[in-house]
């Protein structure tokens, strides 16, 4: 997943005398929390601003993934402390999955902050905020096996007002060796199904023309009332029936309008099967596009990071995709210079690329973090020469298969949303095809949150570029 951070850009929304201010960093899981986060501060008599000096309340909704995330997220606290001087009521609360892998650390030991709250104890922000302003410190990390926050109505932070996410499960059971992902956010768990269609059809009112469906597993989503996912082998025969898969839920969501856009985030290799690519292709408005990570192209690689498939395995999944849906995007996650990883093991992940042919990857050296499987019994032991070198090959090859793939969108017409103006000129707009490839073109009539039709006539590694035929 991809480690920005986003600013919020939306104008100051206030309903009440105090303020919060939020960062999000690290993966769309935490951009959609901090929505959540906002509803319930709002809720509370807190309104919304994106200036940090008007702040009464600074939250930082933080990513533990790779170290370099901790290191921004300590320097930005480090430098909020300055803002604390000037206003000594001024709180400041650490938020998410740091604040979940360090707990009382940042509190206690390094004083940086007044407020640590885990992902699944942001219902008691506002008491924990309070008992601060009482002078105290506060601390809730406790993970929780129900928690979905289903019928918080998320408060839509950093709008451009045609995309939005939904959360639709937390957590995740996979327990993949590099990960720290299950620490932080604990079991997986899914959303009643309702409160998801709820949420598309609010925002289908509202305008928006594109939700992502998000969680750490898609795939592995499964509704059958509530109760663990555990006890569903057990359950009787109508349970069964009536329990809401993937699949299910993705038909669901396309229904509520065909107008808009379905997207849905992350798929694991091992769990996405055929009746989701059927559904993909029953309704246009699902995007054809699937971040399917990888992780490895190696066998032996793939079973010390437990990612529970093979080589092969992956490989099969991709050329079943491609039966299914031709025109299917794909993009991966790849790690560089596992624990153990040979020069043979890495040719073997350039190999899976050049075969699979990914649209684009999101690609890392693998940096260990503490607590994981593969920091307590592995060792990191690849020199982080190589591990640069690698990462290097990796991305070389991964421009060249972006380019080529892109270039065969010389002379066709893709269907793009717009979803902003360009960062290079405002006389552009920018947006994305099915694939989730942008495209910019210049803006004419047209205006964000259009459907375009763009004629594509030139393209870079990252974008298509072309002009609106309708
Ligand atoms: S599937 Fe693996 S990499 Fe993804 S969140 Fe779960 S443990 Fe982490």
């Amino acid at each position: 997943m991809s480690t920005e951070v986003l600013q919020q850009t939306k104008e100051t929304q206030l309903t009440g005398n105090k303020q919060f201010y939020i960062e999000s960093y690290g993966c769309a899981m935490n951009f959609s929390d901090s929505e959540i986060i906002g509803s319930i501060m709002a809720e509370h008599g807190y309104g919304h601003t994106n200036d940090e000096f008007d702040a009464d309340v600074i939250f930082l909704n933080t990513c533990a993934i790779r170290e370099n995330a901790e290191k921004t997220i300590r320097d930005r606290l480090k430098h909020l402390r300055l803002n604390k001087k000037k206003n000594s009521d001024l709180i400041i609360g650490v938020l998410g999955c740091m604040a979940e892998r360090l707990k009382t650390k940042l509190l206690e030991e390094e004083k940086l902050v007044d407020v640590v709250v885990g992902p699944d104890a942001y219902r008691d922000l506002p008491k924990l905020v309070a008992e601060v302003e009482e002078g105290n410190r506060a601390i809730n990390v406790l993970l929780s096996r129900e928690e979905t926050y289903a019928e918080i109505s998320p408060m839509r932070l950093n709008t451009n007002g045609v995309s939005a996410f939904i959360s639709i499960m937390r957590g995740c059971d996979n327990m993949c060796s590099f990960c720290v992902v299950p620490f932080t956010r604990g079991r997986e768990r899914s959303r009643d199904p309702e409160s998801i269609v709820a949420e598309a059809k609010t925002l289908s009112e509202a305008g928006y023309k594109e939700v992502t469906l998000l969680g750490q597993n898609v795939d592995s989503y499964l509704w059958f009332g509530g109760g663990p996912k555990v006890e569903f082998k057990n359950a009787d025969d109508s349970t069964k029936a009536n329990a809401v898969t993937f699949a299910k839920l993705l038909e669901m969501v396309a229904k509520v309008d065909p107008n808009m856009r379905v997207r849905f985030s992350t798929s694991h290799p091992k769990d996405i099967c055929d009746d989701v690519l059927y559904t993909m292709c029953k309704y246009d408005n699902i995007c054809k596009y699937i971040h399917l990570p990888a992780q490895s192209g190696n066998t032996r690689v793939l079973e010390i990071m437990n990612r529970t498939y093979t080589r092969e395995w992956y490989l099969d999944k991709v050329k079943r995709i491609r039966e299914i849906i031709p025109e299917c995007g794909i993009s991966c996650d790849i790690i560089a210079g596992f624990c153990s990883e040979t020069e043979e093991e890495h040719q073997d992940t350039l190999s899976l690329m050049q075969q699979s042919r990914f649209d684009f990857s999101y690609m890392y050296k693998y940096s260990e973090r503490p607590g994981t499987l593969a920091a307590k019994k592995m060792e990191d032991d690849v020199p982080e020469e190589v591990k640069s070198r690698r990462l290097t090959e990796i991305i070389q090859l991964q421009n060249e298969l972006s380019l080529q793939n892109n270039s065969a969108y010389i002379g066709k017409t893709v269907r793009v949303l717009a979803d902003s103006l360009s960062k290079k000129s405002d006389q552009d707009l920018s947006g994305r095809n099915d694939q989730n490839i942008k495209v910019v073109f210049p803006k004419g009539e047209h205006k964000i949150g259009d459907y375009v039709d763009v004629l594509i006539e030139r393209v870079t590694v990252t974008t298509l570029i072309g002009k609106a035929i309708n």
